[in-house]
């Protein structure tokens, strides 16, 4: 007999999560012992966006060793494990520290580390996406990101992404870097329509290349052209609903952007962002989907079993997740 679907039994695939923001308090406190650091900030207790971006780089700061990055890797990737997450993409940010090349070229061999350790241990994949901080110093960090990511396709890494503040820098800028990035094997997507406006998602999709939007709530400002233009060009949308909620972006007046991107028929895959800061993790997405918009169980499942076609995956792994996928549920 087909035991009943639940958020718990399903199994899962996340598109869209930093690595960073991964990191447990308890963690985070062990690693500023570690280097002896007392910090000015709480970078768990934020207003708004921008407070949010600066805690977000205070932890970034504390990984000072490239082991310390599989450590963190492997924390995250065993809770996702047990979560049933058989597929995760997360970000990966570049610190100041990665400008050293050998120093970022331990780090992901120590990343690649983790994610062979799960992928033999707990039957999960996952593969890394490095994301670039439109805030930051971006004429060198754009490049070099792009330059890690295309020499680390060997670890995992699938894609190049644009995050961070989008009113920091112009997307018309990171043209030449998304370009290289694609030339050499890499899918691209980016952080769009969240804190900015809905022309940043079409220029990401056209400039930029990306094949997902990042949050892209915005959207909803010009339904018609998603509706036309997404479902045939496999575009999606990456939804956090708990971080979309939990910095605003959602008017409660007007009804759900979320819901009417779903009803409308533009593919949505969904994430847990941050989830250490924003006290969640996919589970806990999904519970709020169901409880306060209206999703159903089957369709969950569903999403979840689609976020693979989106995936930056190869088609030949695409096939073999989608058949673990259909042995896995229940
Ligand atoms: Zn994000």
């Amino acid at each position: 007999m087909k035991k009943e679907l639940t958020v718990e039994n399903i199994p899962k695939a996340e598109l869209h999560v930093h690595l960073e923001g991964t990191i447990k308090p308890e963690t985070y406190q062990k690693l500023l012992k570690k280097y002896h650091e007392t910090p000015s900030v709480n970078p768990y207790q934020f207003r708004n966006f921008k407070s949010f971006i600066r805690g977000f780089g205070q932890v970034v700061s504390v990984l000072r060793e490239p082991k310390d990055y599989y450590w963190l890797a492997l924390e995250f990737l065993k809770k996702q494990a047990e979560l049933k997450v058989l597929y995760t993409e997360f970000f990966l940010s570049i610190s100041s520290r990665m400008h050293n090349e050998g120093w970022a070229d331990q780090a992901f061999r120590q990343i690649k580390s983790a994610i062979e350790e799960v992928e033999q241990k707990d039957k999960i994949w996952a593969r890394v996406i490095v994301d670039i901080n439109r805030a930051s110093s971006w004429d060198i960090d754009g490049k070099i990101a792009a330059r890690y990511a295309v020499a680390n396709r060997k670890n995992y890494v699938v894609g190049l992404s644009l995050g961070g503040n989008e009113r920091a820098k112009p997307i018309e800028i990171f043209t030449p870097t998304f370009r290289y990035a694609r030339k050499n094997g890499l899918k691209c997507c980016a952080h769009a329509g969240e804190t900015g406006p809905v022309e940043n998602i079409k220029k990401s999709i056209f400039i930029l290349g990306a094949k997902r939007i990042g949050h892209g709530l915005k959207a909803v400002d010009d339904l018609e052209f998603f509706k036309q233009n997404c479902g045939k060009s496999k575009i999606a949308f990456e939804i956090c609903p708990l971080a979309e909620s939990a910095l605003r972006l959602i008017n409660q007046k007007k009804e759900n952007p979320i819901r009417q991107l779903y009803r409308s028929g533009i593919p949505i895959v969904i994430g847990s962002d941050d989830p250490t800061f924003f006290k969640t993790d996919i589970e806990n997405e999904l519970l709020y989907l169901i409880r306060n918009l209206g999703f159903s169980i089957k369709e969950i499942a569903l999403i979840m079993k689609q976020s693979i076609n989106f995936s930056f995956l190869t088609k030949m792994e695409k096939k073999k997740l989608i058949d673990l996928f259909k042995q896995k549920t229940p």
